[in-house]
């Protein structure tokens, strides 16, 4: 449906905007404004057609609502999608319409970085409207916040190691990574810190071998990542990568990752949960970015006080699995879901 996705609450507004001059072609959803504007990054990519990006913008700005109310932070869920241009284009000239846009919805929405945007981007957003994040700035920390979302991904894997492989630390752990980009770069870093034994794959063959340099990391193909034989599997490239075909092939014991949607149903989450596979909601786990641009936009805390809001992200795991616990037969996924929905209200301040 247009309003919304299948068995889903739909979204409050959803604009599809476009700019002949520059060729922007933008689909702005607004899931939810429940707990305040609805906050979420800009994704950047090339759609089969029109209604992926419109399915993608759909199914993002509502994770975020889900996110964000998880993070406690006093914003809804929205995501903005920009389907790249096919032929040549002027990227500045495109993301100055791309701020008309995100301005002309008054602060209902406010942007970010996402997969396909950079900081310099967000720079030109800026020119104009105020209601945009992710920017570094002189004598105060901003801008891009993969290393934030790696830190909440790691101390969730370093959460659901202890708790549910009941290992100790992360000494010897064979974490299998798929994507080394802005996020799963730092990821490994962290991981290999702590003495992770890395098994990565991405379709780009120099970061593979740069990780195999500096990280003594194991490459496999991209389509033995999902199944290699690993203890903690971390999606941090596409959605959808856990489905029918791919769930029953996973070896790994336990599933944290930064990729957003990386469950394609909730039934996929039910395979895994019969599997003994534990699979830590994406929308818990990666939302150190969120947390740090929120905090940038609202011009609160410093670098410090941002890790340790984002490092708080270990409790919310630990809290999730008592509440998987404590349920009848729930699922991560399902139980995350339904503690994330009741917090779909305006925060008290
Ligand atoms: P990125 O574009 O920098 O990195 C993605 C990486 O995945 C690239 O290196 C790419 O080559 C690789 N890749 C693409 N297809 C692949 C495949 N089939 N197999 C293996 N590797 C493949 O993006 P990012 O910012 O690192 O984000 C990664 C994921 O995390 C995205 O889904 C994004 O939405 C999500 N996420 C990112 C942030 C953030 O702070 N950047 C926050 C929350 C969620």
């Amino acid at each position: 449906s247009l309003f919304g996705l299948p068995d889903q609450p739909a979204h409050e507004r959803v604009l599809l905007a476009s700019d002949e001059a520059t060729g922007l072609k933008t689909i702005l959803a607004v899931h939810s404004t429940a707990r305040g504007p609805a906050f979420g990054g800009c994704r950047f990519w090339t759609y089969g057609d029109d209604q992926a990006a419109l399915t993608d913008a759909l199914r993002l700005a509502q994770g975020m609502s889900l996110k964000n109310a998880l993070a406690d932070l006093p914003f809804g869920g929205g995501k903005a999608v920009i389907l790249k241009p096919a032929g040549d284009f002027d990227r500045a000239a495109l993301f100055t319409a791309f701020g008309r846009a995100v301005q002309s919805l008054n602060g209902a929405y406010i942007t970010a970085e996402d997969v396909g945007t950079t900081t310099a981007d967000m720079r030109v957003v800026q020119q104009n409207t105020p209601f945009v994040s992710g920017i570094p700035r002189d004598g105060a920390f901003g801008g891009d916040p993969s290393p934030k979302t790696a830190w909440g991904v790691f101390v969730s894997i370093e959460a659901g190691v202890k708790l549910h492989l009941k290992r100790e630390s992360l000494a010897g752990v064979r974490v299998a990574l798929q994507g080394l980009g802005a996020v799963g770069w730092h990821l490994a870093e962290f991981l290999h810190m702590a003495g992770a034994k890395l098994v990565v794959a991405d379709v780009d063959a120099a970061k593979v071998a740069r990780a195999q340099e500096k990280f003594g990391a194991v490459a496999v193909g991209i389509h033995e990542i999902l199944s290699a034989d690993v203890d903690v599997l971390a999606p941090c490239a596409l959605g959808a990568v856990l489905n029918a075909q791919t769930v029953p092939q996973v070896r790994a014991r336990l599933i944290a990752g930064a990729a957003n949607n990386q469950l394609a149903t909730v039934q996929d989450g039910d395979a895994l949960h019969a599997r003994g596979v534990m699979y830590l909601p994406d929308y818990l786990v990666n939302a150190g970015g969120i947390i740090s641009v929120a905090r940038e936009y609202r011009n609160e805390g410093e670098e410090t006080a941002v890790m340790v809001e984002v490092t708080k992200i270990a409790e919310r795991v630990a809290e999730l699995l008592e509440r998987v616990a404590l349920s009848t037969g729930g699922t991560p996924a399902r139980v995350a879901d339904a503690w994330a929905r009741s917090k779909l209200v305006r925060p008290a301040v």
